[in-house]
């Protein structure tokens, strides 16, 4: 079972300040015909709850709302239920909680981000909170697709044509993990025929967004073919590496300086004395 940061005491929350905290980040936005709008928040939250379970790290309440959908990933903005944030609201309200976080006294935080649009605002949220608490503590960031090899993405896809992430939209991989984790969420019989079939994104970005620049039933890309056995491919393999990553980066990693790693100074050591 995964600890819960909301059903633990203050108390017990402190004592595990030790361990790895998990804060995961979705959206609420429109999936097409077939999938609930709260996709990228429910995937966001079960993919953490099974990392927390492996690195006995302690999962935070999820972040439900994201960066605005973009047209060309997202569907974009016109869709009735696609709620928009602002990216000054994003990054406002990560750098808040992770700064709060670390004044507790938590120096190990993972970030499993689930919405394709929101990285840059995650990214510039940790960077100032970086900075204004000078490296004490370890943030890494990933989202559930980035650590997947060519060879795990041989296995999900088996033949099946990827369309690449940012059209991968209510697709095969999100109604797989769909499918794994809330298959009574899922419905299969409500995919267009056509999805997919003639969505081929401009090379350009206009603003105002219009009604007809992406497909009516909001799907960026074909979800045929989508299974609960290549959602459970795609949890494994980023299990694997996600957990991989955080021994990496979590154990014992106590940097004297926070930019320069011990061996990089020790080299630098050396250039001085040699000039
Ligand atoms: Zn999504």
């Amino acid at each position: 079972m995964a600890v819960r940061m909301d059903q633990l005491s203050w108390k017990e929350f402190a004592e595990r300040s030790h361990q790895p905290v998990i804060l995961p980040i979705g959206s609420t936005e429109q999936h097409g015909q077939h999938l609930p709008m709260g996709v990228d928040t429910i995937l966001a939250e079960c993919i953490a709850t099974d990392l927390a379970e492996r690195i006995d790290g302690t999962l935070m309440p999820t972040l439900s709302y994201g960066y605005k959908s973009r047209p060309q990933s997202g569907g974009g903005p016109l869709f009735p239920g696609t709620i928009d944030l602002n990216g000054s609201t994003v990054i406002a309200q990560v750098r808040d909680v992770l700064r709060e976080l670390i004044d507790d006294g938590f120096r190990n935080i993972l970030v499993l981000n689930a919405h394709f649009e929101n990285e840059a605002f995650i990214l510039e949220a940790i960077d100032l909170v970086n900075r204004e608490t000078g490296g004490v503590a370890t943030v890494v960031e990933t989202n559930w697709w980035d650590p997947l090899t060519p060879h795990d993405m041989e296995a999900i896809f088996d033949g099946l044509p990827f369309p690449g992430w940012a059209l991968e939209h209510a697709a095969v991989t999100e109604t797989s993990l769909m499918l794994h984790y809330a298959p009574e969420l899922v419905h299969l019989d409500r995919v267009p025929t056509d999805t997919g079939t003639s969505f081929a994104p401009a090379p350009y970005v206009r603003y105002p967004v219009r009604p007809g620049d992406v497909p009516a039933h909001g799907g960026l890309a074909s979800p045929a073919g989508a299974s609960a056995e290549r959602g459970q491919l795609i949890v494994e393999a980023c299990m694997r590496a996600v957990v991989s990553i955080c021994e990496q980066e979590f154990v014992g990693r106590q940097p004297e300086h926070p930019a320069l790693e011990p061996q990089v100074i020790e080299e630098l050591k050396t250039i001085g004395t040699a000039s």
